[in-house]
């Protein structure tokens, strides 16, 4: 995703990426607990700028206490150590990946030595497509009673991690999960929409991981006076279905082609998440962003 010469982040520093040491007896590599974000970089008519940066990186704050990491900035730090990221790289569109990890500890009590890196990247499609064929994956989504779904801690993602490689295996582009109980939940780091007889269904909060895409695209619904159902949605609804799309910081807005074999009824630039992604892709450089508040 980057050379070596990319500048990170890490401890405090700006340095170059092949300068940054990890230790092999990191906790975090052992036991998952490293908590991540991420988010976007657009070029607008004021220069770069960070779509619903707060919202990020105070949700990245959050995800860091809830699992006893120590964050030694403040969002507001965060953001401008995010900008000045930018700026030392030069670059305008960039996706951009905080992460803070425990370091040496083979014990599982948590521990103080943490360590903070932000990296930026080009990163322009979800899986390098437009339309993605996807499956519906043997693996179910970690139940929220077993771990925090709504958190974005990195061992949650040992699960999607198998359930593309369980796809991809199968021909697939990328997976769609069900939660323990069989209830339609999300992708394998997106959000799920769907339509149907011009109305647009996602699955309702509770199992799944709340997306800030996914809150930005309910309002923007909202403004367009697009209907949208949040719900409780099983395999069988999403038969001859007109349209459906992932919504995420990576994916953005990214069209399915076909579920499980089935294709959908229209052709992507007929439906309505055409015209969400279209939306979309105006708001993140157009710097009308505080229209958009999270929902
Ligand atoms: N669900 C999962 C499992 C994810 O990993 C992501 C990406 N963070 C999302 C949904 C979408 O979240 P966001 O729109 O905040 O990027």
């Amino acid at each position: 995703y980057f050379d070596q010469n990319t500048i990170v982040f890490f401890n405090g520093e700006y340095i170059k990426a092949s300068q940054a040491k990890s230790d092999l007896f990191a906790q975090s590599l052992h036991y998952g607990n490293a908590v991540f974000d991420a988010f976007r970089a657009y070029g607008t008519s004021l220069g770069p700028h960070i779509f619903k940066a707060e919202e990020h990186l105070a949700r990245f704050s959050e995800t860091a206490q809830k699992m006893h990491h120590t964050m030694p900035y403040s969002v507001r730090e965060l953001i401008k150590i995010s900008y000045e990221l930018l700026e030392r790289n030069n670059f305008t569109d960039a996706y951009i990946r905080p992460l803070i990890y425990s370091g040496m500890n083979m014990e599982l009590s948590p521990d103080t030595k943490h360590h903070l890196f932000i990296a930026a990247w080009k990163w322009e499609k979800y899986l390098g497509k437009d339309l993605l064929d996807i499956k519906i994956s043997d693996y179910k989504r970690p139940s929220p009673l077993a771990c925090d779904v709504e958190a974005k801690v990195s061992g949650n993602y040992a699960n999607s991690v198998a359930a593309v490689a369980e796809a991809q295996n199968a021909g697939f582009d990328d997976a769609l999960l069900l939660d323990v109980e069989g209830k339609v939940a999300e992708g394998t780091g997106a959000n799920f929409f769907f339509e149907k007889d011009g109305i647009l269904f996602t699955p309702k909060k509770g199992h799944i991981f709340p997306g800030i895409t996914r809150s930005v695209v309910l309002n923007l619904c909202k403004q367009m006076g697009q209907e949208v159902v949040e719900g409780v949605f099983f395999p069988e609804d999403l038969k001859d279905l007109d349209g459906a799309f992932f919504t995420g910081t990576a994916a953005q807005i990214t069209g399915i082609a076909s579920i499980d074999g089935h294709k959908m009824n229209k052709d992507w630039e007929d439906t309505i998440g055409y015209q969400v992604f279209e939306k979309y892709g105006h708001i993140v450089t157009q710097n009308e962003y505080d229209s958009y508040s999270i929902i």
